[in-house]
């Protein structure tokens, strides 16, 4: 059947992709399907779509689907992409290799990797685990007690990590960055030898692993070279700016005869030089690849005039820019909206406010974003948010395999894959009783290092008191050994781990519950085991918070890192405060800058409506208050451009709100100062209002003080009454 599709597309002469969807330039772009192709354009200006197109412009010359490599930057935005050109053409599309570099490398290596002696059931770490045995280095080589002054695992980890991604010899590194750690430059180069060491013997690599190998395999093993690069014909890569010299030096080395590589990229929204991402690598690109075609986009396609003209000018004050000015059709004439709450509070009451104008106004709760710089910022708005009963999807920050209770079960099918981790099995065996640190590391090693581990774990010489875990331990390898769904595999995981889960959490193992039962549906979804532990460590979950009702219909909170690409109808960018937007830490020069380019890929998110907010008021971490100032980025730009609401007049309901246009209801009064609603004010049929999902009647009251809702607009939701703001009509 899949080939019938091919089929019809190589031989079809009726062009299915239609190419004056497409603007001029993109078109081009689009069939200019060999050579070189550097397309560099501003935020919304079409270069994602344009990738999506030339998928499927290839195809439907008849390319295999299979000799296309599409590169982006979460796997989820390569799935989407492929799934937008099947609709374009037909679902050969389902068939183009699409992945991040990461995800791309782990598929090679473990075919390839045996040419660099590596095994195909190597692990992937995060940055958690290489911190520990970085930290189980440091101890071994007497590096910790002898002197405090020796740099802590994060910062060696930052080391090591900055130099691969860089590019920079490690000992260079040391003495331009950490120039005041030069003194420990021999024992860090000999913990980094042990580091790599440790890795190999114990079938492990971090992510920058993946990218050095990948690398070395093009470079140094013409056998490898050869199957690699011939594999694919037309590469493509989106988000260009955001990758490091490794991952351009990859891109060179595939393209390695004939030069069919596409990337686009914005330099003003580069956002990860952090990571030793270096948006220098556009500009280098034509140097690169001689020859190369070079276009420009200039037509903004996502954004209303006045929120282009706002975003223009945040990144008009930038240092250093290449890509000009957009403009766009779109007119529009809500001008962005800039909101000064008194404190956090009224920032996030602002925020749900508004948020119920909008889907008054007919937006749907998906396409409207909150944003902001880190993690912790959305809090307050979390708890708002949990408080009138909206539902939300968190993106960024913390992931829900990066819990210890999670590492712990990831922990034995890790080992089922791959049993010389030894970093796995000392985190299993250390949860028995009498087991310590010393002899959780001697059984590791011993087994890890034995021809047959399972077999070496079976027969250690066990001491008395924890003789009997060992053999627990043991029999439930064994049983894993019979089994093949990962499923299966979590049941029996779980039935040898809940009675030492629940004794090491004794605290709080009710609410990591949770999570491992959503780590149990997660595991159901797949068809083998290695591709389930290669995803918690490269393309793992984030925690979403506990969800009420069934409707999927979900507001998104989201780090400004974890939008990039994407795009809604209302954007909030929230705290855009003086010190915590440039971050604290930013200072000047680089960092600056890259803060700037990160509010403008922030503002550049919205189509419609966009929202600026900040407090005036923030809590340091000694608990005090402190009143800021606005973000300085906000205080740069044009007067006229944005129009100022300001929260001085105390709780919500005093605010100047303007309506978002006419006939738009004004904004939903808050319970203060209406009557408390009570149980017995209820029963069935009773009609009621909700600051959020607007009136309903009541259906019926549920346990505790819990009461299901109708609401006309939200349908049923069940509410809890000492959270939900509801009140009589
Ligand atoms: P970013 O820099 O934020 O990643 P981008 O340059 O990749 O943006 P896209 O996401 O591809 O831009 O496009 C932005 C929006 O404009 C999308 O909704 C896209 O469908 C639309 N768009 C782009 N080009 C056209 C066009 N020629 N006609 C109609 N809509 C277009
Ligand atoms: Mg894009």
């Amino acid at each position: 059947m899949k080939n019938d599709l091919k089929q019809t597309a190589v031989t079809s002469s009726v062009s299915f992709v239609n190419l004056s969807e497409l603007n001029p330039s993109q078109r081009q772009a689009v069939t200019t399907t060999e050579g070189p192709l550097l397309v560099i354009a501003g935020a919304g200006s079409g270069k994602t779509r344009t990738l999506v197109y030339r998928v499927a412009h290839l195809l439907e010359q008849g390319v295999a689907p299979d000799k296309i490599l599409l590169l982006t930057f979460t796997r989820k935005a390569s799935q989407e992409m492929l799934w937008r050109a099947g609709t374009l053409l037909n679902d050969s599309c389902n068939r183009v290799v699409g992945g991040t570099f990461h995800g791309i490398a782990n598929m090679l290596l473990r075919r390839y990797g045996h040419h660099l002696g590596f095994g195909s059931t190597f692990t992937i770490i995060d940055r958690a685990d290489a911190e520990g045995i970085v930290n189980l280095l440091k101890g071994s080589l007497g590096l910790t007690g002898r002197d405090k002054q020796f740099p802590s695992k994060r910062v060696l980890i930052n080391m090591l990590s900055g130099s691969v991604n860089k590019s920079i010899a490690l000992d260079d590194l040391i003495y331009e960055q950490f120039s005041h750690l030069s003194e420990h430059v021999d024992d860090i180069l000999n913990l980094e030898r042990h580091y790599r060491e440790f890795k190999f013997n114990n079938g492990l690599m971090d992510y920058d692993d993946l990218l050095v190998n990948w690398k070395r395999l093009l470079q140094d093993v013409p056998e490898a070279r050869q199957e690699i690069a011939g594999r694919y014909s037309h590469i493509m890569v989106d988000e260009y700016q955001d990758t490091n010299l490794i991952q351009a030096d990859i891109v060179r080395l595939l393209a390695h005869g004939h030069d069919n590589v596409m990337v686009v990229g914005d330099d003003s929204q580069s956002i990860y030089s952090f990571r030793g991402a270096d948006f220098y690598n556009i500009m280098r690109f034509p140097k690169i690849f001689a020859e190369t075609t070079i276009i420009k986009l200039e037509e903004n396609y996502r954004s209303s005039q006045p929120i282009l003209s706002l975003t223009n000018d945040i990144i008009r004050n930038a240092a250093e820019k290449y890509t000009k000015t957009l403009f766009t059709q779109i007119a529009g004439d809500r001008k962005p909206c800039l909101f000064a709450g008194r404190n956090e509070r009224e920032e996030a009451a602002f925020v749900i406010r508004k948020i119920g104008e909008l889907q008054a106004a007919g937006v749907d709760l998906a396409n409207i974003a909150v944003l902001f710089r880190s993690g912790f910022h959305s809090y307050k708005i979390e708890l708002e948010l949990n408080s009138v009963g909206v539902e939300f999807e968190k993106r960024g920050g913390l992931k829900l395999t990066e819990s210890a209770h999670m590492k712990d079960v990831i922990a034995f099918l890790r080992l089922h894959v791959n049993p010389v981790d030894s970093l796995a099995w000392n985190r299993i065996l250390l949860q028995l009783d009498k087991v310590g640190p010393k002899t959780a590391r001697m059984i590791a090693d011993t087994i890890s290092t034995a021809a047959d581990p399972l077999q070496a774990l079976v027969e250690y010489p066990s001491g008395k008191t924890w003789k009997e875990g060992i053999a627990k331990l043991a029999q439930l390898f064994q049983d894993m050994e019979k089994e093949s769904a990962p499923g299966v595999f979590y049941e029996l995981v779980m039935a040898y781990y809940q009675p030492l889960f629940e004794k090491i959490y004794r605290d709080d193992f009710p609410k990591r519950q949770k999570d491992l039962d959503q780590l149990k549906s997660i595991i159901s979804g797949y068809e083998d085991l290695q591709s389930f532990v290669d995803d918690t460590t490269l393309d793992p979950p984030e925690t979403v918070p506990a969800l009420q009702g069934g409707d999927t219909e979900r507001l998104i909170l989201s780090t400004i890192h974890s939008a990039k690409g994407l795009e809604w109808d209302a954007v909030f960018v929230i705290g855009l405060a003086e010190g915590r937007f440039p971050h604290a830490g930013a200072g000047v020069g680089e960092q600056w800058e890259e803060e700037r380019r990160l509010l403008y890929v922030a503002a550049t998110r919205a189509r419609k409506y966009l929202y600026l907010t900040y407090p005036r008021e923030l809590m340091t971490p000694d608990r005090q208050f402190r009143r800021v100032g606005m973000s300085p980025f906000l205080s740069e730009l044009r007067a006229g451009l944005f129009e100022r609401i300001d929260g001085q007049g105390g709780q919500g309901a005093k605010l100047p709100f303007r309506p978002l246009s006419p006939g738009v209801e004004r904004p939903l009064p808050r319970s203060k100062g209406k009557k408390k609603i009570s149980m017995s004010d209820l029963k069935k049929g009773v009609r009621v209002k909700h600051p959020f999902f607007g009136e309903g009647s009541v259906q019926s009251l549920g346990q505790g003080r819990s009461v299901d809702v109708d609401f006309e607009r939200h349908g049923l939701k069940t509410l809890h009454l000492d959270y939900a703001k509801l009140t009589l009509l």
